[in-house]
């Protein structure tokens, strides 16, 4: 991933890296200095006590940690360090270092940091789950050359799992709809989103989603911003949509409810972590 500045969307800054990472399979020679550890155990990262606070280590060798790993994966270079992401084997570890969620551990550390811990999360989640040939069980060889694992009998090859999905707020009157999951606590409420299927553009995918969870149909469909999402390998594809027409009927299954508020009149809403908060802030922010 080149590096980039934070574009923009409506006018809002979006996801992204605030500082350089430079995304490589294999470490340059001459690299050498400390560099981050991504450790995960199941999917529970990796952090150290310095001062008050958990961090993410940042170390020359992992070893200095006396922790048990399994494989460890080169991600590329943050700022000009090294990062790994290593699969932690034992969730018994020494008193100064701590397993925290990955949602948890983002209020604590720095958001590049939590980015690149989701992307390290995947790798690892990753190579735990493709040991084998998902087609005919051969144990997979890595690729060196780039993120991916090889079947040396049938060459099928593995690349890490993305699963694209979109998230859209959608604007009637100066309303936003909010809808309630049955999964979501009681009383939060957030944007539509919705996984993606083979053979559909994220376009349409926009426009079933809609239909399907609350009954109506939008137009002027536009892209806002996109956030990778790592619970477990989502990329959140952000939208903004308008009413076109049809009445709320909720489906009852994803969606509990749903209704059309006014900023002056808003239920509670997602924390700041996600992109819905920010489609929601940025519908709060164009009206008063
Ligand atoms: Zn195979």
């Amino acid at each position: 991933m080149p590096a980039r500045t934070a574009p923009h969307a409506h006018g809002q800054p979006i996801f992204g890296m605030r500082k350089t990472f430079i995304s490589e399979v294999a470490p340059p020679p001459d690299l050498s200095g400390p560099a981050w550890w991504f450790g995960f155990h199941r999917n529970r990262l990796l952090l150290q006590q310095t001062d008050a606070t958990f961090q993410v280590p940042c170390l020359e060798r992992f070893e200095e940690l006396g922790v048990s790993a399994g494989n460890r994966h080169y991600l590329g270079r943050y700022d000009g360090r090294a990062c790994y992401a290593i699969d932690v084997l034992d969730a018994s570890v020494p008193a100064h270092l701590d397993f925290q969620d990955l949602r948890q551990a983002h209020s604590g550390i720095d958001e590049d940091l939590f980015v690149l811990g989701g992307r390290a999360v995947q790798i690892v989640e990753w190579d735990r789950t493709h040991q084998y040939c998902g087609r005919c069980g051969t144990r997979n060889e890595t690729k060196q050359d780039e993120r991916a694992k090889r079947c040396p009998k049938c060459q099928l090859l593995s690349f890490p799992r993305l699963s694209p999905a979109i998230i859209v707020m959608v604007e009637r009157d100066g309303k936003i709809l909010l809808a309630r999951s049955p999964h979501f606590p009681t009383k939060m409420y957030s944007v539509l989103a919705g996984f993606v299927e083979p053979g559909e553009t994220i376009e349409e995918c926009v426009a079933r989603e809609i239909k399907e969870e609350v009954g109506i149909t939008v137009d002027n469909i536009r892209y806002f911003a996109s956030q990778p999402w790592p619970f477990p390998n989502s990329l959140m594809l952000g939208f903004t949509a308008e009413y076109a027409a049809g009445e709320i009927e909720v489906d009852g299954v994803e969606i509990a409810e749903a209704a059309w508020f006014s900023p002056d009149a808003m239920p509670a809403i997602p924390g700041r972590i996600s992109i819905s908060r920010r489609l929601i802030d940025y519908f709060l922010d164009t009206h008063g």
